[in-house]
């Protein structure tokens, strides 16, 4: 039994954010009903990205849709605010909060009063001053950004293929992708693949026409998988005609030339950045501790350290991982450890409230699962490798257990099942991104720009 009336503010509606608010709804469902809890989730978007998803989703394998997860629907127990958390002045127990309403009205941002703060804002794209990077660069991180990799990718083989100029040509069927994690090979491989498949309904554009190439710093990639398994997915993709230059960086990209450490210049429309995360920003305005490396320093009972009703989990935090060999070792920024992190998390929350003893998070890795394109993978399961097609097929059966909801999981199988029995889509819907252009156009205005000729999200 709660004490008395607990605000709960959830700052993020991710892994973290989504899986401790739901964990609490349940576990304080009777607490909830009599008005004795509340709970606020407040997130810029009104729904959770199953990030893994979004090389599949890239791919035209699963639709935007399936990929995300609506947080009013599955939180509706909670209040959820969409909205940025800007600052949290833990010692007065307020957060800053901006809301489009905010926005739209003028008006300074809201304080919003907690009694029990979970923060978890997760991670943003880890980016080096590289000359032209913010002009150019695409991102992977999220659901528009996946569409819109898609949609470029395509219509850069309609730009080569209808251009006479070959240079425009050469630099339409370049494709460059910085950083050699999952996120980057997974993308590249399944973009390739679906690019490799799309070129055949084209006259004069074949796959080795198209250069794809993969740039990473160090001399490994898909480090999660294991150094063997990493090395295997090298040999994978250079079969495959992928150039993968291992101890290579992007020294600039302006002019739109990827050029590299080693000397190589390609000139190119597309490079994507997918060179690792770093803690949210917000961290650094709040007055909780942080490691050196920005991320809020936790115990392993996921409570902030030394600091009382703050609880932090996920990409943003620091945990330590008590399973591990070597002391000082925190838990991995992944969704494995996220999504674990939140059940512990919500219910220490609960422990906290009923003055009940916290629990410890431990969780060994279990190892992981990566898709390289249709019936392509690699996957390292509790010491067990895979490869091909047994790691691609583990790899689906993996995250459908996974994905959030059984709605989601329905419609992921049947998209599945469609695509393994029609042909697969290789439309390109670039205009969605511009819907008032043809009537712009049409009423005499000026259309704004299309996807292809500014360098945000066309580059
Ligand atoms: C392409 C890709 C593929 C991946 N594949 C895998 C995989 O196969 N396996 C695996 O284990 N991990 C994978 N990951 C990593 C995994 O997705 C992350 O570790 C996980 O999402 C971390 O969860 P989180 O809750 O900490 O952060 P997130 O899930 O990123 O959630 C953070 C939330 O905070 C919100 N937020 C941000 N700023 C604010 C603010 N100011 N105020 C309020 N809310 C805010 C965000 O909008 C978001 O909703 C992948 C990541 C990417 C990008």
């Amino acid at each position: 039994m709660v004490k008395e009336r607990a605000r709960i503010l959830v700052v993020g509606g991710g892994y973290v954010g989504m899986y401790t608010a739901l964990r609490l709804q349940r576990r304080l469902k009777g607490e909830l009903r009599r008005g004795e809890v509340d709970i606020t989730v407040v997130t810029p978007d009104p729904y959770m990205t199953y990030q893994p998803f979004l090389p599949e989703a890239a791919a035209g394998a699963i639709s935007p849709r399936h990929v995300v997860v609506p947080l009013r629907r599955v939180l509706h127990r909670c209040h959820v605010v969409i909205g940025e958390v800007t600052a949290v002045d833990h010692a007065t127990r307020t957060a800053t909060v901006t809301t489009l309403a905010t926005a739209e009205e003028g008006g300074a941002a809201e304080l919003l009063g907690y009694d029990e703060l979970v923060l978890a804002p997760g991670s943003v794209s880890r980016v080096l001053p590289v000359p032209g990077l913010a002009e150019y660069g695409i991102g992977f991180k999220t659901v528009e950004e996946a569409i819109g990799l898609r949609n470029h990718v395509i219509e850069q083989m309609d730009i080569a293929s209808s251009t006479r100029d070959p240079a425009v040509r050469d630099a339409a069927l370049t494709f460059v992708f910085v950083g050699g994690g999952y996120a980057g090979v997974e993308a590249l491989g399944e973009l390739e693949d679906m690019a490799r498949y799309t070129a055949r309904y084209y006259h004069n554009v074949r796959p080795e026409d198209m250069k794809w190439i993969l740039v990473e710093a160090s001399d490994r990639i898909l480090p999660e998988v294991g150094t063997e398994l990493g090395r295997y997915t090298v040999t994978q993709l250079r079969r495959r005609n992928i150039q993968v230059l291992l101890e290579t960086r992007l020294d600039s990209c302006a002019d739109r030339v990827a050029v590299l450490s080693d000397g190589q210049r390609f000139p190119t429309r597309t490079v994507v950045w997918t060179a690792g995360v770093r803690p949210h920003p917000l961290l650094a305005a709040t007055d909780l501790p942080l490691t050196a490396h920005g991320r809020l320093r936790c115990t392993a009972r996921l409570a902030v350290d030394g600091v009382e009703h703050a609880w932090g989990a996920g990409d943003a935090a620091a945990v330590p991982d008590v399973t591990a060999a070597e002391p000082g070792t925190e838990t991995a920024p992944t969704a494995q450890h996220a999504l674990r992190q939140a059940e512990v998390l919500g219910d220490n929350i609960v422990h906290a409230l009923r003055g009940e003893p916290l629990e410890t998070y431990a969780h060994k890795y279990g190892g992981s699962v990566a898709a390289l394109g249709l019936h392509k993978g690699v996957a390292q399961i509790y010491g067990r490798r895979l490869k091909g097609y047994p790691a691609w097929f583990m790899h689906r059966v993996y995250h459908l257990s996974r994905v959030p909801t059984f709605n989601r999981k329905a419609r992921v199988l049947a998209e599945w099942t469609l695509a393994g029995l029609f042909k697969r889509e290789i439309v390109s819907l670039g205009s969605l991104e511009h819907p008032r252009a043809e009537f712009e156009l049409a009423a005499g205005g000026k259309p704004s720009p299309g996807p292809s000729d500014g360098p945000k999200g066309s580059s």
